[in-house]
C-alpha cells in the first residue's frame, strides 16, 4: 500500500496578510521533485485562506482550516463552517487539535461531529489525537489514543481521512517521543483505525506525527514505520523551516 506522505503546516493564531509572503516562498521552492514525493498543505488562520488561494494554487500547495463547526450555517456567532472553509479555498481542515480540546472543552463526540461536517462539505479532516504527559507517565498512552480514535472518527469515514498523532507534551515544547515510541503508537493507531472503520480502509489512512517536528529531526521521525507525514506547528511559519521539514522526503 503506497500512501502519499502529507506535510501539513498548522499556523495556529499566527499570520497577517504580510505572512502571505511565506506561502509565496513555499510555493516557489515546492518543485516537481518534492511534489512527486510529498503533498504539502498550509493551514493558516481562516482570515488568510481566501487571500492565499491563488498563490497556493499556483505553487501546487493545498490549504486547510484549523477547526470547523459541525453545522453548515446558522446562529453560531464567531464560528466557521466546513462549507465556508471549502468556499474560501480549503481542501482540508484540522479537527480535535489538543489546543481546541483543552481551550474549548471539545470532546471526542464534538470532534467526530466536526470530522463528519468536513466530509459532508467535501473537505478532508485531519483528526488529531494524543495523550498528555501525565497519561504517558501513567502508562495509559495507548489506551487514551485508542479511545480517542474510537470516539473521534466517524464510523463510516472513507479511507482518505487523515489522523494526526500529536502527544500533547510534545507540542511546542521541543520534546519528541523516541522513535520506538512513535513506531509503537503509529502501529497501534492503524490497528485501532481498522477496528473503527473496517474493510481494510486503515491501510490507506495517512497517520501523521506531530509535536516539535523541525528540519533537524524530520528525517528521523518521517521514516518511522506507519508515519505518513507530519503536522507541523512552529516550524511551518516560515518557508525555510517548513520546506526544511518537507525536504526529509527529497
Ligand atoms: C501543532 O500545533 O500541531 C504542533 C505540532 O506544534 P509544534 O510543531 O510547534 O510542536
Amino acid at each position: 500500500m503506497i500512501r502519499r506522505p502529507l506535510v501539513a503546516g498548522n499556523w495556529k493564531m499566527n499570520g497577517l496578510r504580510a505572512s502571505l509572503a511565506e506561502i509565496e516562498a513555499m510555493s516557489a521552492v515546492y518543485d516537481d521533485a518534492l511534489r512527486a514525493r510529498a503533498e504539502l498543505i498550509v493551514c493558516p488562520p481562516a482570515t488568510l485562506i481566501a487571500l492565499a488561494r491563488e498563490i497556493a494554487t499556483r505553487g501546487g500547495l493545498g490549504l486547510g482550516g484549523q477547526d470547523c463547526h459541525a453545522e453548515a450555517s446558522g446562529a453560531h456567532t464567531g464560528d466557521i463552517s466546513a462549507e465556508m472553509l471549502k468556499d474560501a479555498g480549503a481542501s482540508y481542515v484540522i479537527v480535535g487539535h489538543s489546543e481546541r480540546r483543552s481551550d474549548h472543552g471539545e470532546t471526542d463526540a464534538d470532534v467526530q461531529a466536526k470530522a463528519a461536517a468536513a466530509l459532508r462539505a467535501g473537505l478532508t479532516p485531519i483528526i488529531c489525537v494524543g495523550e498528555t504527559r501525565a497519561e504517558r507517565e501513567a502508562g495509559d498512552a495507548l489506551s487514551i489514543v485508542g479511545a480517542q480514535i474510537e470516539g473521534s472518527l466517524p464510523a463510516d469515514a472513507p479511507a482518505h481521512i487523515v489522523v494526526a498523532y500529536e502527544p500533547v507534551w510534545a507540542i511546542g515544547t521541543g520534546l519528541t517521543p523516541t522513535v520506538d515510541d512513535v513506531a509503537e503508537m503509529h502501529a497501534f493507531a492503524r490497528e485501532r483505525i481498522e477496528a473503527r472503520l473496517g474493510g481494510g480502509k486503515s491501510g490507506e489512512v495517512r497517520i501523521l506525527y506531530g509535536g516539535s517536528v523541525k528540519p533537524s529531526n524530520a528525517r528521523e521521525l518521517m521514516y518511522v514505520a506507519n508515519v505518513d507525514g507530519a503536522l507541523v506547528g512552529g516550524a511551518s511559519l516560515t518557508a525555510k523551516d517548513f520546506i526544511g521539514v518537507a525536504s526529509a522526503y527529497r
